[in-house]
């Protein structure tokens, strides 16, 4: 697989140059397969957050109103539950997760949450715009995991991500740990990322 090894001036100039916050700006118009994974080890904590269009984990974005599509959200909530079975994290490495974070944006319970800053969704309405193919809803994941054994965490493995969603076509990520920073493309044929 192809590597990017970023030096932390480089680093940090991407965050200043605004890569990442292009990424939050294109929230708005979201390519669909495409989501971006940020991931920190810092002694034996392991934050990871992960962003995608709904469309990648559920199939659809607008709001869930059919037990058909409640159901999908249920079970994409539970698979998004297991951070360390969803992102292949090494058990020898004994991480716990602390606290974790899931906004479903086409779940009506979350939605009005993560979208509370955009001037563009007016939901109250009785979401009778649900069909709109202009009505787009991602997924935020948060975790933060605390590893008895970090030296074990020897990278990431999406292949059960892939597995379990699989319009997700790649998720960009970067990840930085206390011996330097890595970043790349982690796709279903290349769904590792070595820390
Ligand atoms: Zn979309």
């Amino acid at each position: 697989m192809k590597f990017l090894l970023l030096s932390a001036s480089a680093l940090t100039a991407l965050l200043a140059t605004g890569a990442l916050a292009e990424d939050k700006r294109q929230a708005d118009a979201h390519q669909h397969g495409h989501g971006v994974l940020n991931v920190a080890l810092e002694g034996g904590t392991l934050s990871i957050e992960m962003e995608t269009p709904g469309a990648d984990i559920l199939g659809f974005e607008h709001i869930a109103e059919t037990e058909d599509d409640k159901a999908t959200v249920r079970q994409a909530r539970e698979t998004l539950g297991d951070p360390v079975a969803l992102f292949g994290l090494a058990v020898a490495a004994g991480c716990d997760v602390t606290e974790s974070e899931i906004e479903i944006g086409a779940d009506e319970d979350d939605h009005d949450e993560s979208h509370a800053d955009k001037d563009d969704h007016d939901h109250e309405d009785g979401h009778d715009d649900k069909d709109d193919d202009d009505s787009h809803s991602e997924v935020h994941a948060h975790y933060t995991l605390t590893c008895s054994a970090p030296a074990k965490l020897t990278g990431l493995d999406l292949g059960a991500f892939f597995a379990a969603f699989p319009n997700a076509e790649e998720l960009d990520a970067a990840l930085l740990t206390d011996s330097g920073q890595a970043g790349g493309e982690i796709t279903p044929a290349s769904p590792t990322l070595a820390f």
